[in-house]
């Protein structure tokens, strides 16, 4: 499982590829978490090094609290949809037809939200040059 998580592209991974689907900075082939995206139960197990070139993803302490940040900013987002599609879907209902979605979707959010933020803060904010092999 491990190996094929881990497997090589016979091409390179462009920053987005490699940003969205949640693999290291430095290498593009590592996977940051351990587990897939369907695991609900670990969603948050993250690997401390790449398990490739062996970057530490935590490259400053305390970096995480900056991924708070762009989970702010994806939640914002998905609230608003949610919001448009509500009003243009439902023929714009009484309040209670916008509020009681919300917790439902910021639930089913949570591991998307953390892992991508996570993934997007230390693609765009970690400094961390791409060395292909
Ligand atoms: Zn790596």
């Amino acid at each position: 499982m491990e190996a094929y998580e881990n497997i090589k592209l016979d091409r390179e991974r462009s920053r987005f590829e490699a940003m969205v689907d949640m693999r290291c900075p430095q290498c593009r082939q590592g996977k940051m978490f351990k587990y897939s995206n369907w695991r609900i139960d670990k969603f948050d197990d993250m690997h401390s090094n790449c398990p490739v070139c062996n970057l530490h993803f935590e490259v400053e302490p305390g970096f995480w609290y900056g991924a708070m940040f762009v989970s702010y900013g994806f939640s914002i987002l998905i609230l608003l949809l949610l919001g448009l599609t509500v009003y243009w879907g439902f023929g714009d209902p009484s309040i209670w037809g916008y509020i009681l979605p919300i917790p439902v979707v910021s639930l089913l959010a949570v591991p998307f939200n953390f892992r991508m933020s996570r993934s997007v803060f230390l693609h765009l904010f970690g400094f961390v040059k791409y060395k292909p092999k």
